[in-house]
Order: structure tokens, then C-alpha cells, then sequence
């Protein structure tokens, strides 16, 4: 049996966040488990069902295994000054971005500038994503998203806020009539930024929490009058939570204080995460060493990538792959300096307040819902079983 469907996804509302969204609330409600990574990693799994292990996307920027990457030409420059600014860096590779790699590929995170990590690695870099979420053979021609599954049975669906430029602003969001379409999917991302900006349970975040919370009472109720209660599936979820930052660490002066040369190796250092490309035994003790110190940073070992269910590939995740605990971020990462966010994701599944969040009208049969079960349980509302097989969500709905 198939249901119109409607999907309200927020970008990084929390768990606890329910307690701000009086309407939402008085649905049914459970946690949901995210991924280890940001939103470009936990994307891919609520569209295709599937983890990082299968759809290997895990970042922005990953080490190229091929001769050439897109910011090879780049890399050729000299690595002297003023080349080694990191601020001319950063204005280098916007503008290279924009003027020959844009066409290239229009991915949701498209070709960011580089900062911190200095030129002479740039032949290393490989974007890690090249089309949209909702473009044919997103992933490859075995995984398929929920947008190419629908346009293959010839399924009638809108889709809004998903593209550029309002890009998930509640605002701008195209609201449209569900009698016209079998699934509605509305795509905010303004409670991520906002977030960023403020903290989630800020003023500024409460009142986000509360309008959003009243767009989805009237979508709820726009469908109420058209179906009656039991008439169509509402799904409203988030990819993962959102914590407040409360310390800060540079790792560019605590290599320094250690006499190590960060910039002698390739590395990518984000938010909450660092990869690292060792080429020697001696260079890979020297670095664990200098990361101890760090006690809120935890390496990933073998065991972990399966439990985490990431791909041990050293291409996307390096010889040493490190995550921070809950509320701390390194500053000075690939992209950017860190000064004015507040709070941050891409935290362990398990970080206290990086739970998203999973609400719905129908009963939701597990005590925690996972990415890739938003998938399954969105397919399986609007009649698509079929494609359960070999995925790693299940539908939680009923
Ligand atoms: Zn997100």
C-alpha cells in the first residue's frame, strides 16, 4: 500500500530541541543516530540508504589517487611568499573555483578555498563529491537515490530549498498542494547556520526552533484537511545534532611547541577532525605522540571504522584519522580560522547533543532511528519495498 508522503528535513536540530517545538512534540518522536562526519557524509546515506562504507563519500577534500587534481595547476605555484599567505592561498583557490572548476561539477559543496594547508600539496587534493544530491548517478550506477528511484517509477514529486542560492532558507521554501504530488520534500537549512551563528538553544535559536516547529503544524494540517489522519506519512527529521563550543585548539603552534613541522606531511585538519598522510613509521609515532596531549582527541582505529561504518580508505580518511570530543574544534582548519562559530557538529554518534532528531504521525517501531532508515522508511511509505533489498536502513514507520 502506498501513502502520499511529506518530508520536512532541518539541518542539525537536535534531540532536546523537541522541548522548543510544542507541535512536533506532541507527534512521535525518537533520537537519531548520525554519522561520524558533517553533512556532505550524512546526506548520501539519508538518500540512498546506505552508510559511508558503501557510498564512500566522507568529505569535502580527500588525497587524489589519480596524477592530477583539480587543484593541480595550482599546486605548481612556488611555495614562497606571497604564495604561502594563507590568506592569498584562500583568495587563489576561490577564484581558480570559480572560473574553471565550477563547471566541472556542481556538488551541494562545490570547490571550497583552501587556507591553511600550503600549495605544494595541492596536487594531492580531490574533491570528493561531483554532482547533486538529485542528479543522475549521484553515487554510481548499483547505488540510487530516493530522487532517481522516483523518477524511474515515474513518481509525481517537489521538491524546495534544496538548490542555490536560498539554499534551505524557511522562507523561500515553495510550498505546493500534496493532492498534486505522491512526496513533498522540503529542505531547510537555515537551523544549521543559525546554529552555527547562535548556539541552537539561543534566543535566536528557540525562535527559529518555534517558526519552524509552526511550518510544519500547517503542512501537518494543510494534509489533515486533504487525507484525514491516517492518510499520509509525515516524516520530519534532522542529520545530527548541534554542540556549543567550548574550547578551541590550534594545531599548527601545538606541532610547533612540539618542534614538528605540520606542514612537512599532507594533512587535512577541519573542524573537529584531522587526517594526516604519514610516509614513515617514525613520522607516524612522532604524530601520535604530539596528538596525545590533546585529551580530547581520539584516533580511529581498524575496529572503529566498522563500527562506525566508515571505508578504511586511506584516500578519504589518511594513515591517521583523529575526532574530537563533543564542544571542541580546532581553529585553524583547511577552509577557514574557526573565530566566530559557536557551535559545532561532526562529533561521534555517541557526543552528548549530537543526536538528531526523527518525528512522525505514523508509529515509529525502534527506540533510535538511523540515516539510512529515513530512506527506507520514506520508500517504503510511498510503496517501493523493492528497494530495501541490499540497503543498510530499514523502515521504521508503520
Ligand atoms: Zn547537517
Amino acid at each position: 500500500m502506498s501513502k502520499p508522503v511529506l518530508s520536512i528535513f532541518s539541518d542539525g536540530v537536535r534531540y532536546d530541541s523537541l522541548q522548543y517545538m510544542p507541535f512536533s512534540n506532541s507527534l512521535n518522536s525518537v533520537p537519531l543516530e548520525t554519522i561520524l562526519g558533517y553533512s556532505i557524509t550524512c546526506h548520501p546515506s539519508m538518500y540512498t540508504g546506505v552508510y559511508p562504507d558503501k557510498h564512500k563519500i566522507a568529505f569535502h577534500w580527500i588525497k587524489s589517487n589519480k596524477k592530477h587534481g583539480p587543484y593541480s595547476l595550482l599546486g605548481a605555484f612556488p611555495n614562497i611568499f606571497p604564495f604561502s599567505s594563507p590568506n592569498i592561498q584562500a583568495i587563489a583557490s576561490h577564484i581558480y573555483a570559480k572560473l574553471f572548476l565550477k563547471r566541472k561539477a556542481r556538488s551541494f559543496m562545490g570547490y571550497g578555498k583552501i587556507l591553511n594547508l600550503p600549495m605544494k600539496f595541492w596536487n594531492q587534493i580531490d574533491i570528493n563529491e561531483f554532482k547533486y544530491w538529485d542528479d543522475n548517478n549521484y553515487i554510481n550506477e548499483n547505488i540510487k537515490t530516493i530522487f532517481e528511484i522516483l523518477r524511474k517509477e515515474k513518481i509525481k514529486y517537489h521538491v524546495s530549498g534544496l538548490y542555490k542560492p536560498n539554499l534551505g532558507k524557511i522562507d523561500t521554501i515553495k510550498i505546493v498542494d500534496q493532492k498534486n504530488f505522491e512526496w513533498i520534500y522540503y529542505f531547510i537549512g537555515e537551523s544549521d547556520s543559525i546554529s552555527h551563528k547562535f548556539t541552537q538553544h539561543s534566543d535566536e535559536g528557540k525562535e527559529f526552533l518555534l517558526k519552524l516547529d509552526k511550518f510544519i503544524e500547517k503542512r501537518y494540517n494543510e494534509n489533515l484537511m486533504l487525507y484525514g489522519k491516517d492518510g499520509f506519512d509525515l516524516v520530519f527529521w534532522s542529520d545530527h545534532g548541534h554542540i556549543p563550543i567550548q574550547k578551541r585548539y590550534n594545531l599548527y603552534n601545538i606541532f610547533k611547541e612540539n618542534e614538528f613541522k605540520l606542514n612537512s606531511l599532507f594533512n587535512i585538519i577541519d573542524s573537529t577532525t584531522v587526517r594526516f598522510w604519514t610516509k614513515t613509521d617514525v613520522q607516524r609515532e612522532q604524530i601520535v605522540k604530539v596528538m596525545d596531549q590533546i585529551p580530547e582527541a581520539h584516533l580511529v582505529t581498524e575496529e572503529q571504522f566498522g563500527q562506525l561504518h566508515l571505508p578504511k580508505d586511506e584516500n578519504l580518511y589518511g594513515i591517521l584519522f583523529y575526532y574530537l570530543d563533543g564542544g571542541t574544534v580546532f581553529t585553524h582548519t583547511i577552509h577557514g580560522f574557526g573565530k566566530d562559530v559557536k557551535s559545532m557538529h561532526g562529533y561521534h554518534p555517541d557526543a552528548k547533543g549530537n543526536e538528531g532528531i526523527f518525528v512522525s504521525n505514523r508509529k515509529i517501531n525502534s527506540k533510535k532511528v538511523t540515516l539510512p532508515d529515513v530512506f527506507a522508511s520514506t520508500i517504503s511509505s510511498l510503496g517501493f519495498k523493492q528497494y530495501l533489498k541490499g540497503i543498510d536502513g530499514q523502515n521504521r514507520i508503520s
